[in-house]
């Protein structure tokens, strides 16, 4: 069975270690990750990229479980000497042994290597099992439009970087992908989703990951002519981003901050939209009827991956919706 993954960052390495796990007995299982990376930045110089590099370390075992993002084991003696010299941005925490892997990337992208051959590279280190693609190798970066009194118009659009990591995600007016009309999809990853039997849109933030990732030219025909049964999984528990805030964008694009709002704004595959079947956490049972109504098959089961064993369960679940969409 082929599988393709959807992927932000914390939500969907999680959702892709578990998915790993739970398809580790079938030996004809493929999993590909198609990672956002709408979050990219330079910064000192060096190409980051926050979702593939948080991808890449949960599933490698290098990951710092506590925070969820950059290396388990880490220093920061960089991040030090770089405020001693008084060098910005110094809200953006790079470590040590991150650094590396932005050192190699950069590297690898001057000597011409598209991202997605660089990503393929440091990916081998790690040993995945599964493929990891970026979305696109062209520059996309979302933006966000934030009030700014000192500018004429009383607004300014700031890097989602320094939106979410400097700025703590104020209320915005918009949230712009620049760059994503331009591009195409990775080598590999139209393939990945019109050969897949089953693609997984993660419990990942559905602006900025998920969003960002079908903003690029032909993603979301390929998902809509895809043989493949598509099922999602609520990243809102009850109201609330279990992990980070994904709930901040969500009322930018006009989207109710529920279970049942993410899935209404992905839409129903019968309808032109792109789910076949979702799943929403116990606590959001109630949002099963109406989405079922509206030809989204849901089913509620425990959505908070706060284990390896949970994540695996969760996958499982997502495994058993798409057998049964897939034979009903
Ligand atoms: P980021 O790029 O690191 O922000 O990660 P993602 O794009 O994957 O989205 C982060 C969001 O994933 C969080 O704000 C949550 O809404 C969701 N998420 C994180 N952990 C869990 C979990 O255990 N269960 C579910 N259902 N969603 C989660
Ligand atoms: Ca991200």
């Amino acid at each position: 069975m082929r599988i393709a993954v959807l992927s932000g960052g914390i939500g969907g390495a999680r959702f892709v270690s578990g998915l790993r796990d739970a398809v580790a007995g079938h030996p004809d299982a493929e999993l590909s990750v198609i990672a956002n990376t709408a979050d990219d930045i330079w910064l000192f110089g060096l190409r980051v990229c926050p979702d593939l590099d948080t991808v890449m370390y949960t599933l490698g075992g290098g990951i710092d479980e506590e925070r969820g993002w950059g290396r388990s084991d880490e220093t920061w003696h960089a991040r030090e000497e770089l405020a001693a010299y008084g060098v910005e941005p110094s809200w953006f925490g790079l470590g040590d042994r991150d650094l590396a892997t932005h050192l190699v990337r950069t590297q690898m992208l001057g000597a011409g290597f598209p991202l997605s051959d660089v990503t393929a590279a440091l990916c081998e280190r790690w040993g995945l099992g599964v493929r990891l693609l970026p979305m696109t190798d062209d520059r996309v970066e979302t933006h966000v439009v934030i009030d700014d009194a000192t500018q004429a118009d009383g607004r300014r659009a700031v890097h989602f970087q320094e939106y979410w990591v400097r700025l703590k995600a104020p209320p915005a007016h918009a949230v712009i992908p620049v760059g994503a009309k331009d591009a195409k999809p990775a080598p590999g990853v139209a393939e990945a989703i019109a050969d897949a039997d089953l693609i997984v849109v993660a419990p990942s933030n559905p602006v900025v990951s998920i969003g960002t990732i079908l903003a690029v030219p032909g993603m979301t025909d390929a998902m809509r002519t895809s043989s493949a049964v598509v099922v999602g999984v609520s990243p809102i528990i009850y109201g609330a981003p279990v992990r980070g805030m994904a709930d901040r964008l969500l009322p930018t694009i006009g989207v109710e901050v529920t279970a049942q709002g993410v899935a209404e704004h992905y839409g129903a595959r019968s309808d032109g939209g792109l789910l076949d079947g979702w799943l929403v956490d116990e606590s959001d049972a109630a949002a099963a009827e109406p989405l079922n109504g509206l030809g989204i098959t849901t089913r509620a089961v425990p959505l908070y991956m706060s284990t390896p064993h949970l994540s695996r369960r969760l996958a499982a679940d997502v495994l058993d919706l798409a057998d049964g969409l897939r034979r009903g």
